[in-house]
């Protein structure tokens, strides 16, 4: 029997997670509690929408002409897409043989053993990186790094493509010490092809709101392109130490 999947909904032109336009499947529940989430409704599973991956591949199939034309492909996106393993891999070995190009952006809080028959049929890593320092992790997400590090670290091994995210939020990740810390510790890792900074942004409130969740991050602004670009110096090495 076909393992269906938590579904929140997808998105059919995107242009941010992974070359190109991409599919994205927005997959339900997470296991981590990050203050500044714009997801907050992917959390819970409990309100999923089930597919099969064979209904996903009919969804991905409309959009099959612009994906190709683009060098796009599909991500799994959630939420966190790797605590549903399984589905992911029915997924992406339809793609594969399909010939799309596959891409999970992760938090990377998974289990490596759990996830290795998908990372054999996943293209991109588009992988979180949340904070250097461990207590400000901890804080900022509600879990700790050290099973992010052992996935990153795994990663490294089977040398796979990795793009590095990071959230920059005034007052929470900006710390120069603490940008230079993750410098340092991306640093030991050759198979990174590309660091993102992401401005935070409090756009994804309303949707704590409608939960009736009370915002952590209330009151604190986005980061100007300036700081933006400043820590993006630092954390790619080309700023002046
Ligand atoms: S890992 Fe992503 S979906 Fe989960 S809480 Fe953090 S930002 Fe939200």
């Amino acid at each position: 029997m076909e393992t269906k999947g938590k579904i929140h909904s997808f998105e059919t032109f995107g242009t941010v997670d992974g070359p190109g336009i991409r599919f994205i499947v927005f997959m339900k529940g997470c296991p981590l509690k990050c203050k500044y989430c714009h997801n907050r409704d992917t959390w819970s599973a409990e309100d999923a929408r089930l597919y099969t991956a064979e209904e996903v591949m009919r969804e991905i199939r409309k959009y099959r002409n612009f994906i190709a034309s683009s060098k796009g492909g599909v991500t799994v996106s959630g939420g966190e897409a790797l605590i549903q393993p399984q589905f992911v891999l029915e997924l992406f070995k339809r793609c594969r043989e399909e010939g799309i190009h596959t891409a999970v952006d992760t938090s990377g809080y998974v289990n490596a053993e759990a996830v290795k028959e998908v990372m054999k049929y996943t293209d991109l890593v588009l992988l979180d990186l949340k904070h250097a320092n461990a207590v400000k992790h901890k804080e900022l997400t509600g879990v700790d790094n050290n099973k992010i590090k052992l996935f990153t670290q795994y990663l490294c091994d089977i040398n796979k493509p990795v793009w590095i995210r990071y959230v920059l939020i005034p007052g929470y990740t900006d710390d120069e010490a603490d940008l230079k810390a993750a410098r340092d510790y991306l640093k030991n890792f050759k198979n990174i092809e590309k660091i993102e900074v992401l401005p935070y942004h409090s756009t994804g409130k309303i949707k704590w709101e409608n939960l009736k969740a009370e915002y952590p991050l209330e009151g604190v602004p986005a980061p100007t392109k300036e700081q933006v670009m400043r820590a993006w110096g630092i954390l790619s090495g080309t700023a002046e130490s």
